[in-house]
């Protein structure tokens, strides 16, 4: 796995983290011991024999389910043998025994199947030097640390509570931390030519049976009875957009046409999956559909991947593409699926962008590019994604006028770029460890008078910033300074402004930065231009 590895084993004895400590003093004994990683392989009778003496029968119901044309291998170091493709170290003195450390233990369902026994599984980790390991494990507890359950109970962004389970609540902060970002989202989608509308969250039963999600999606929607009909609550934002473009006439001379829509989605996860903002049951989808007709794919797509650039990169965020091809269960021809898995291809190479290929796992309508992006702690999230799909035009019989007059059909894209604006905001919450950057910060600036004969002039430089738009909050609280600098450090607030008789008398601030720098007393004017431009440029700081 992705940090390290795990083995499941079957033990009536519970292993408790003194006795992984245990298993870790053997294993560090067996890394000394030097034993040889010895391969062989078995044909399938001599295998399941070999298994069955050693009474393991897990490995012999592996070894039954294997294909027919498989070679069987196995490994042994020392007195242990064990079923395994490889490869292998070809000795345990490989392994430095101080950069191995086992990490937890849970349960796991042999085969992930919840009808079978639940086995132990162990998980652990190991590099190739001591440093590496406690890089790892700083950088976990650098995690912990930013847990955004935990800052977003600290910085008053958003809380949970179980009279509703996977449904966040947004408290003050985090709504304006939301809002900032959806008006960011609104002024970059206008620019690259997007109009907004908003569809319902309940539609009716027809509308989902002809979008196929009533067959194929119903176990993760919620459904509703209306003068005894059924409705559902909408897990995509899809169907209601392919009303309302066959709502009207289409002519190609309107195409593309970029339809923008915030839509607030439900799908139902189950309740042990659910995850702070990373797993929920509703949230905000950045979406948008594109319509446009078969000419104009490729540079529809680059203008999707253009602006994704801008915004990822307005919060420091690199990416990696991926590109989804066809699965085994898809609608559509294979002629259609190649011709559209080529127009992606040549779009981000033209770009100059590389990609990796996820083979058979689209979407069952298109294949997709799915952009991972890296955060400040070296994780990836999957948030953007942009699929090509000629099917629900299909489905929905959307039509164009051509050129030639005739009637054509056209195709869409389906893309977000946030993903979950919800989900979005625990991903940033981490990346910035809740020290967003002045544009994103809830409160932008703390002003503090040290004195009673300096709150009029702190007040008015309030007033002021307030008035050029700043998120302004005034602490006139009896505490001692240093007191109340502390606590805006540790509310994440990116400026404090202290007011004592001198920037009273001189009409000036003393700058503080929640870091820790003190830039000195400046002119009112000067520092509000300096802060006005920051938070103009949107920057990283
Ligand atoms: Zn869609």
């Amino acid at each position: 796995i992705e940090n390290g590895f795990y083995y499941d084993i079957d033990c009536d004895v519970t292993f408790t983290p003194e006795i992984l400590e245990k298993i870790e003093e053997e294993m560090r004994r067996i890394c000394k011991e030097k034993l040889p990683i010895e391969r062989f392989e078995l044909p399938r009778e001599e295998a399941l024999e070999l298994m069955r003496g050693k009474d393991e029968p897990y490995k012999v119901e592996l070894i039954e389910d294997l294909p027919e044309d498989v070679t069987i291998s196995f490994y042994r170091q020392g007195e242990f043998t064990d079923l395994c493709a490889g490869p292998h170290l070809d000795s345990t003195g490989r392994i430095k025994g101080n950069a191995l450390k086992l990490m937890n233990c849970t349960g796991a369902y042999w085969r992930g199947d919840s009808s079978r026994k639940m086995l132990q599984r162990i998980y652990g980790t190991c590099f190739m030097k001591k440093e590496e390991l406690q890089a790892y494990l700083d950088r976990l507890e650098e995690a912990k640390k930013r847990d955004p359950r935990k800052l977003g109970r600290e910085l008053g962004l958003f809380m949970t509570n179980e009279a509703g389970p996977g449904f966040p609540f947004f408290l003050p902060n985090g709504m304006t931390l939301k809002n900032t970002l959806i008006d960011y989202w609104r002024e970059v989608h206008k620019r690259y030519g997007y109009v907004e509308i908003s569809t319902p969250i309940i539609l009716n039963r027809e509308l989902w049976e002809r979008s196929g999600h009533w067959d194929h999606y119903k176990d993760n929607m919620y459904t509703t009875v209306i003068d005894e009909q059924d409705y559902a609550i909408k897990p995509m934002n899809c169907p209601g957009g392919m009303l309302v473009y066959e709502s009207e006439p289409h002519s190609y001379r309107d195409l593309p046409l970029r339809v923008g829509e915030l839509g607030i989605v439900h799908r139902h996860e189950l309740s042990g999956a659910l995850h702070g903002l990373f797993r929920v049951r509703c949230f905000t989808q950045d979406d948008a559909h594109i319509f446009m007709t078969p000419e104009q794919m490729k540079d529809e797509i680059k203008n999707v991947v253009k602006l994704f650039d801008e915004v990822y990169s307005t919060f420091g965020l690199s990416y990696e593409i991926e590109l989804s091809t066809m699965p085994e269960d898809h609608i559509g021809t294979v002629e259609q699926w190649e011709h559209n898995q080529e127009i992606l291809k040549e779009a981000i190479t033209e770009m100059g962008k590389s990609f990796t290929i996820n083979e058979g796992d689209g979407a069952f309508y298109g294949p997709k590019l799915d952009f991972h992006l890296a955060d400040s702690l070296g994780r990836t999230w999957q948030c953007g994604t942009i699929q090509l799909d000629s099917q629900l035009p299909e489905r929905f019989e959307l039509e164009y006028v051509g050129e030639d007059g005739a009637k054509h059909r056209p195709i869409m894209i389906h893309r977000v770029v946030l993903g979950s604006i919800e989900r979005f905001i625990g991903v940033i919450t981490e990346h910035f460890g809740g020290a967003f950057p002045t544009w994103l910060a809830p409160v932008q600036v703390k002003v503090m008078p040290i004195t009673d004969r300096s709150r009029d002039w702190a007040q008015k430089v309030a007033d002021e910033l307030a008035a050029a738009g700043v998120r302004v909050e005034c602490d006139f609280r009896n505490e001692k300074i240093g007191y109340k600098i502390r606590e805006a450090q540790s509310k994440k607030v990116p400026y404090m402004l202290i007011i004592g008789d001198k920037e009273a008398e001189a009409g000036s601030v003393s700058v503080r930065t929640r870091a820790g720098g003190d830039m000195g007393a400046v002119a009112l004017d000067e520092f509000r231009d300096q802060l006005l431009e920051e938070i103009r440029t949107r920057s990283l700081g």
